[in-house]
Formats: structure tokens, C-alpha cells, sequence
């Protein structure tokens, strides 16, 4: 799947892929909710059709296609997380390694896609060095990943990064307007520029909490509240979107520091409260509890829990 935003990508790998120039390795990254992965299936598409388009998109009709269609195409293999394990294991790299050595089947690519990359463990991330530094003729590994720093070095100095920047903001929004999102601006700010991120948010009753979210929040940073009790106030509460709360909450704060009426400010409405929070917390403390709730986005696809949630990021926000 292409999104509007995620076209310019699309048409350089095209273009690099027509040149001759497909690397053995990519590493693709972005923003959690900018589209990696719908690229990443719609590349492997377009490099085993037998007829891609002009744009070079797959074309949906030849034996690869409608083999892939079927999730049984036997070049295109897959690593991701099973069950509800939080990390790729080294046996599901070590499998990845035996499938890669042999030959193709339909004489074509034959590809591969680890997603989430990140969520590799050290030794499968070690095993996969042998794969990248022998992959075999017509291969291609597509590391997905909205996190790049917590691959080992010497997986990313293998593979060429494709980075996919963030939505441009017009654009963003009218698509998210197609989309039916209420309040498009508003939840495409809370999602940090990713489109897919924001009908996430917006699907999650992020406008329905938001309120009573801010008023805890308000509480917590005033001492009025502890974190303890605040966390289970929100127990029943999807914590990313409280972390993506916490993030613009804590952004614009850091803006109001810098100007009186910053312009790129996310949450108009909440503007007068900010401001008088932003007034109990000096500067250099906002950007260290930014950095926890980065951070903690960060890490909230693998091994976010509450206690961590609770202890890095809530508990430093209470006044002492
Ligand atoms: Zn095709």
C-alpha cells in the first residue's frame, strides 16, 4: 500500500531498483504510524511481479502476484514477532538463514522482511550478520524498524538506510480528512506527523480521554496527585496513547517556554493551562522528562510496562 506521503520513497527505491543499484540490504525507518511497513510489502510486491506497472507497482495478476496474494509465495519469506513474544529470537534468524541459502523458485528475487528489526535479540541480531554479509545471489533483506539506534552498528553499517521523512502537513491532513478523522490537525499533531499513527489516536477515544487526562496531568505536575494513583486512574487506559499524550502535552510546553504564541502549537484548546505548567517546571527539567516519554515511545513495541512507565516517566514529573 502507497500513501501520498509515501510516494517520493517509493519512486527513488523504483528508480534504484530500474538503475541496477537494489542494495543485498535495506534498513527502513520513520516514525511509528508513517507507513514502513505497507512500503516494505508493496517493494517486495513490485520485485517479484513478473509485470509491475509504470510506476512500478505489482501488478496483481501474475503467478507471483496472486501467490503472494495468497501468503504462499516461496521466495518472499517473513520474521516478525510470534505469539506474544516481545523479541525475534536467533532460531527464527538462524530458519531465516537456512530458507535464504537456497536457490529461488521462480527465478527471481527472493526477499526477506524482519519486522520489528529492533525487537531482534543480541544473538539473533549476530546471527543475522552471516545472512548480511553472504546473502546469496538476488536477495534482498528488508530491515523495518521505527528505532535504527538499537540495532547493533555492525547490522546497520551492512545495510543502505532508507529514511522516510514525515508527512507534509497539508497533505496529511486532507488525507486524513478523506479518512473521516475528526479533528485531523489535532490528531496529526498528536501522532507526531504520521497519518496512520493519528487514525490510530483518533480510533482510540484519544478525544474523549484527552480531557480527563489533561486534568490528572495537571494535578500530577502541581503535586495534587500521586503517580501511583494517577497510573491507576489510567489503568484501563491504552498507555501509548498516554505516552503520545504526555509528548505534545510536554512539547508544547517546552515551546511556550520559548515564545508567547508559538505557531506550531498542538494543543490550542489546553493553551492557558500549559502555559501556567510550563511555569512550575524549569527548561531544562521539560527536556529530560521529553526525553523519558520519547524514550518510552521508543520502547513501548517491545518491553514498555507499567512499573517502567510508572518509575521513568510519571514519578520524575511530581514535584519532590
Ligand atoms: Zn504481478
Amino acid at each position: 500500500m502507497l500513501y501520498p506521503w509515501t510516494k517520493p520513497g517509493w519512486d527513488q527505491l523504483i528508480k534504484r531498483h530500474r538503475d541496477g543499484r537494489m542494495p543485498h540490504a535495506l534498513l527502513i525507518s520513520g516514525l511509528p504510524g508513517i507507513g514502513k511497513l505497507e512500503l516494505t510489502h508493496s517493494l517486495v510486491e513490485s520485485l517479484l511481479c513478473q509485470l509491475p506497472d509504470q510506476d512500478g507497482q505489482a501488478c496483481g495478476q501474475c503467478k507471483s502476484c496472486l501467490l503472494m496474494a495468497a501468503g504462499t509465495h516461496p521466495d518472499a519469506f517473513s520474521v516478525s514477532l510470534v505469539d506474544d513474544k516481545k523479541q525475534i529470537g536467533i532460531n527464527q534468524i538462524r530458519e531465516l538463514g537456512t530458507q535464504l541459502v537456497l536457490s529461488s523458485q521462480l527465478q527471481g528475487y527472493r526477499t526477506a522482511i524482519i519486522h520489528p528489526a529492533a525487537a531482534m535479540t543480541h544473538a539473533a541480531a549476530n546471527s543475522l550478520l552471516k545472512t548480511l554479509e553472504e546473502p546469496g545471489p538476488d536477495t534482498i533483506i528488508l530491515l523495518v524498524t521505527s528505532d535504527p539506534a538499537r540495532l547493533p552498528a555492525t547490522v546497520r553499517s551492512r545495510c543502505q538506510m532508507v529514511k522516510l521523512p514525515v508527512a507534509e502537513q497539508n497533505q496529511a491532513q486532507q488525507w486524513l480528512q478523506e479518512q473521516g478523522v475528526e479533528q485531523p490537525e489535532l490528531a496529526l499533531a498528536l501522532a507526531q506527523g504520521a497519518p496512520l499513527k493519528a487514525i490510530e489516536l483518533s480510533e482510540s477515544n484519544l478525544f474523549e480521554t484527552r480531557s480527563a487526562l489533561f486534568d490528572d496531568f495537571t494535578d500530577l505536575v502541581r503535586g495534587d496527585l500521586s503517580p501511583v494513583k494517577l497510573a491507576a486512574n489510567w489503568q484501563k487506559k491504552n498507555d501509548q496513547t498516554l505516552l503520545y499524550l504526555l509528548d505534545s502535552w510536554l512539547s508544547d510546553m517546552v515551546r511556550l517556554k520559548f515564545e508567547q504564541n508559538p505557531s506550531n502549537f498542538s494543543n490550542m484548546d489546553y493553551q492557558q493551562g500549559l502555559q501556567g505548567l510550563a511555569g512550575l517546571i524549569q527548561s531544562r527539567s521539560l527536556f529530560g522528562h521529553l526525553d523519558r516519554v520519547r524514550q518510552a515511545l521508543a520502547w513501548q513495541e517491545f518491553s514498555l510496562n507499567r512499573d517502567l512507565l510508572i518509575e521513568d516517566v510519571l514519578i520524575p514529573l511530581a514535584p519532590v
